[in-house]
Parts: structure tokens; sequence; C-alpha cells
């Protein structure tokens, strides 16, 4: 199959979903393809999906520009997109006389970068605020303007918005080449072939294999792996911030906080591994992180814990972000070394990288017909008695509870399908409706979320995933097969 666009943006995380979201406002053709069987199956799926208030990387670095102007723009964007944000702030907690001078210098560090109203507090203001962290803290740095978003369902409405203003998603279509040829590209995957004028390089931890196949190798991704714990809703109350510990040479440390979905989450360590893709957790990664978030809350509840999961970082070998053009190659744009703070930071770098297809395609042409917004959803859940009647009177699948742990309606799911880029596994419609993201982690509605997926996708309950192709749950029929 030949197909021919104006961009091609390759990776469907939560880079390349933004920049095709922001380039969807122009009259021109813009595709993005994916390896993946689903959007945001990398590292913008599994994070811990805070938006920082911007004080950790150096001044003057991408990274830090990005933070800062990213952050400010959440609370529109997340308005505009219907995806679940709250501004809780954040605690960085200091144990002795060192940590107040690391605090001393983030705060320093944060003005710099143009983060407003960063405060140290005392001993006395944090227990009080928080009264079930370690009661040897000593004082921490509060930064109200950080945050938490759902991840995934920012890179999902960010796609959909972009599939809704015209953008063709491929998905299951990995890069395995790119030739440039005169004044375009060849994109090569193993059922087309796209020719595309300019070319985003959003490939997270295979950014660089995909700028090798253009240009001379010029930096390196290594994987760094952090895994994390998942704790019930009733656990809940245990913080009300994000509570960090002082940041180290790894990273920023293990980290405890509510998520946007008002969970616990518990994590991340650091850990380097060769294998860009291993997404396993381990025993001895997760005594690590259980053993270091003791210490900032002795308090946390182990039976609470419903799951574990882990995600892989792209840790670029020049330390800051890479997003640029190249004189020698024109309309070749690199997003790569996305590493955190990168979910802050997306909103932010999607503009820049616009300015950059702008440079390239001199000025282009608004949309006569842009849509601004994104279809909003129902979250039955959150409504009045009154608004669930109107609701169920006019669809009577909201009226059918099918995850009892989130009260999720079978509507709720059905839309979660027939949306752009809608659900095609179980792990896809948990990620849009968040069927199957309690306490039982699908265990009740899992094999109800199997017929339901069958049904509308018109296909064999057999043919029904987890999450990648390879993640059948059906085999076959057992007992109807069996001879008496
Ligand atoms: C443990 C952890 C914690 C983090 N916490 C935070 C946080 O709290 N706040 C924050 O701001 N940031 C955080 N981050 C960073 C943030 O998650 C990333 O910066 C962001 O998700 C990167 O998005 P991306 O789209 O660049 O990469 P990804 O989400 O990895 O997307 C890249 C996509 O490219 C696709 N792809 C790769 N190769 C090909 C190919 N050849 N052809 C087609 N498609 C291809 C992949 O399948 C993937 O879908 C964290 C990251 C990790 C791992």
């Amino acid at each position: 199959m030949g197909v021919k666009v104006d961009i091609a943006i390759i990776g469907a995380g939560v880079s390349g979903a933004a920049i095709a979201s922001t380039l969807s406002q122009y009259d021109i053709s813009v595709c993005v393809l994916e390896k993946s069987n689903d959007i945001s199956n990398g590292a913008s799926k599994a994070n811990s999906g805070i938006v920082h208030a911007g004080y950790d990387a150096k001044p003057g670095t991408m990274m830090a520009a990005f933070n800062v102007q990213g952050n400010a723009m959440f609370s529109a964007l997340c308005e505009r997109l219907d995806v679940p944000f709250t501004r809780i702030g954040s605690y960085v907690v200091a144990f002795n006389r060192d940590d107040m001078k690391t605090l001393e210098m983030l705060k320093k560090r944060g003005e710099e970068n143009g983060v407003p109203d960063l405060e140290i507090l005392s001993a006395k203001v944090v227990h009080i605020n928080e009264p079930h962290l370690n009661p040897n803290i000593i004082g921490a740095l509060f930064a109200p303007t950080a945050a938490v978003v759902s991840p995934y369902e920012l890179s999902i409405a960010f796609m959909e918005h972009a599939i809704d203003n015209g953008v063709q998603l491929y998905l299951q279509s990995p890069v395995q080449n790119i030739i440039k040829e005169n004044n375009a590209y060849k994109i090569i995957t193993p059922d087309k072939e796209i020719q595309a004028a300019c070319v985003i390089n959003c490939a997270g931890v295979y950014a660089d294999t995909i700028h090798d196949m253009v240009l001379p190798s010029a930096f390196h991704i290594n994987a760094r792996r952090g895994e994390y714990f998942l704790l019930d809703k009733y656990a809940g109350d245990i913080v009300q911030h994000i509570i960090f510990q002082c940041p180290s040479d790894r990273g920023k440390g293990v980290l405890v906080t509510p998520t946007a979905h008002k969970n616990i989450i518990i994590g991340p360590n650091a850990e380097d591994i060769l294998e860009r893709e291993a997404v396993e957790t381990t025993v001895e990664g997760l005594s690590e992180v259980w053993k270091s978030a003791l210490k900032s809350s002795p308090e946390l509840p182990e039976n609470q814990i419903i799951t574990t999961f882990s995600g892989i970082r792209a840790e670029p070998s020049s330390g800051d972000f890479i997003i640029r053009d190249y004189i020698e190659t024109p309309g070749f744009i690199d997003v790569a070394g996305i590493k955190s703070p990168g979910l802050s930071s997306a909103p932010a770098f999607a503009l820049y990288v616009n300015d950059l297809v702008q440079k390239y395609f001199g000025s282009l042409k608004q949309k006569e017909n842009y849509i601004q917004g994104r279809r909003k959803r129902i979250h039955f859940h959150e409504l009045s008695h009154e608004e669930r009647r109107e609701i169920v009177k006019k669809d009577p699948l909201y009226g059918r509870i099918i995850c009892r742990c989130e009260n999720i309606t079978e509507g709720e799911i059905v839309d979660s399908i027939h949306r752009f880029a809608g659900a095609r596994t179980i792990d896809g419609v948990k990620r849009r409706a968040r069927c199957g993201g309690g306490r039982c982690q699908g265990g009740f509605c899992g094999p109800r979320i199997i017929d339901i997926l069958a049904r509308e996708l018109n296909i064999p309950k057999e043919a029904v995933c987890k999450d990648s192709p390879e993640s059948r749950i059906i085999v076959a029929e057992t007992k109807g097969n069996c001879a008496l």
C-alpha cells in the first residue's frame, strides 16, 4: 500500500499524540505510525502521572523550559480534552540538614526556571498537613503548581482529538526503514510505504534507531526501568500531596502520591536494563521501592496493594531532550530522549515542534472546520441520580454496571470502543473507561468485557486480547467439547 502525506509522525505516545493534536489544526495531511496495537503503549502508559512543577531540571535546559511552560498549560488543556487532572501540589521532604540544603538549592533552581510560589515549609506545617508522614521529617519544599494527570488518558485524548480533525493513525505499523528521496522521505513498514515531506521521530526508547535510519548516529537511548505499586482508593487518605524525597543523580527517587483517580501510587526505582521493552516487575525492584517509600510514610498499608507494574524511561546520552531539525535533512525532526518530565512538557514541546514545522513548510493554512475540544464522555458514577435516570432513559446500557469496583457501566465501555482510536483490547477498555482498574483488577468484569468487545467489534471471543496481539485469553472451549 502506498500513501502520500505532508507529515508522518513515528510513535503514538504522549509526544507523538500531542504533536499530532497540535498539527491537526492545519490544512495538511498528517499520519501517525505506531508499532504497537494501541496508543500510549510505551512509557506514556506506565509512569508516575505527575505534572512536575519544574524545579528539578537545570536552568537553561529544554527540560526546564518545557516543563514550566507545559505545567501552566495543563488546566485548560485537560478541561478541553476531558482528561482527569488535579493540581494537588508536591512536597520534597527533608530528613536532615543536608536535605534542607538540597531543598534550598531546588527552590533557587525552580525560581530561576520560573516556577511560581515555591515555599519551604517547617516540620510543624508539614505534619499538620500530612499527619501520616515520617515524624523524623524536618521540613519540605512545597510546590503548589505540581499536579497529577492520567497519563494514558491524556495520550488517548490527544490522539482522539487529532483523528477528529483528520489525522490518520496506523497501528501495528512498525517503521523498518526510512529512505531519503529528493525532497521527501519514504517510510517502510511491513505492509505499507508512506511518502512524507516531513518526518517527526517520537519513537521513545527507539528514537535513536529511527534517527540512525536518516542521519549519522548522534546519540544513544538507554533504557531505565522503574517499578511501582498501585494501592486501592481505600488507602487514599494516607497522603494528600505528591511526596518526593530529595533527588539523586539517578532521578527524582521514590514518590508516594494520590493518582488522578484517587488511588495511591508508590515508585519508581531506577534500574538500567539492556532489553528496551522488559516491563516485568521483580522481587528485588519492588522490595527496594517499598522500603524506600516506608521512609516517607511508615504507615503505608500493604494490604491495599492491588497491582504492580513497571515503565521504561528513555534516557538520552545527551542528558537533555533532543528536539530539533537538521540542515542536512530538511523536514526530519527528532523528538528524542523524552525522559521525565516528558509527560509534563509534551504540550509545550508540541508548540515548539509546531514552530519547526511552520519554518519548514512556510506558513500553514488553518482548517476551516477545526474542532477545538474532544467529545465529552459520560462519567456515570459522578452524576446525580436525576442525571443518571435521564441517561439510562436514552440508553439503557448506562443502566448496567459492569465494573463493580469502579462503578463503570456498559454504556461507557461501548462508548470507549466506538470512539475514534477506540479500545480494541481489555487493557484498552481499562485505559479509556477504567473498567478493571479497581480492586479486583478485572477479576469479575474481565469475562463480561470480552463478551462486549467481541459483540461490538464483531469478532470471535477467542480473538479478544488482553493487550498485545499475542495475549489471547480464550484459547478454546473446554466443557463444550468434553466427551461424556
Ligand atoms: C517510570 C517512569 C516514570 C515517569 N514519571 C513521569 C512523571 O511523573 N512526569 C513526567 O512528566 N514524566 C514522567 N516520565 C516520563 C514520561 O513518561 C515520558 O517522557 C513520556 O511518556 C514519553 O513519551 P513518548 O511519546 O516520547 O514515548 P513513548 O510513550 O514511549 O512512545 C513512543 C512510541 O513509539 C513507538 N515506536 C517505537 N519504535 C517505533 C517504530 N519503529 N515504529 C513505530 N512506532 C514505534 C512505541 O511503540 C511507543 O508507542 C516517566 C517515565 C517513566 C518510565
